[in-house]
């Protein structure tokens, strides 16, 4: 926990250094005697570029499985009536915002879930 704290701690740290050769040469190059100005275009362009470094750094990392159980559903692969079943997060696997959520049954999640197991990459094809 704290080893993965320090690593996108450093990595921050680092990703934050990246920002001065942008604010360095918008400063000296542009166009602009206004430093304010200068320093806002700079921090525009920086932001345009580091939303996604950022988003890498910051990305959670999951040590667990969230499911959602939903009573009365109809399984997707047999049909039967019963309490549902579906992963919704995982290590690399996100369908919170899947906007149609499939729900198995009991046996039935069990055996995706197992044959996911199996696959090298599995996670990208769920
Ligand atoms: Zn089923």
């Amino acid at each position: 926990m704290v080893k993965n704290f320090l690593i996108k701690y450093g990595l921050y740290i680092f990703r934050w250094q990246l920002s001065t050769p942008i604010l360095a040469i918008v400063i000296s190059l542009f166009p602009v005697k206004n430093e304010w100005l200068s320093a806002t275009i700079a921090n525009f362009i920086g932001a345009l570029i580091f939303f996604w470094i950022d988003k890498i750094i910051f990305k959670p990392k999951y040590n667990y499985d969230l499911w959602s159980i939903k009573e009365n559903i109809k399984c997707v692969d047999c049909g039967n009536i019963c309490r549902g079943y579906r992963l919704v997060l995982s290590d690399k696997y996100n369908k919170i915002n899947d906007p149609q959520p499939e729900f198995r049954c009991e046996a039935c999640s069990q055996h995706k879930r197992n044959s996911f197991g199996q696959r090298k990459h599995y996670r990208r094809f769920l």
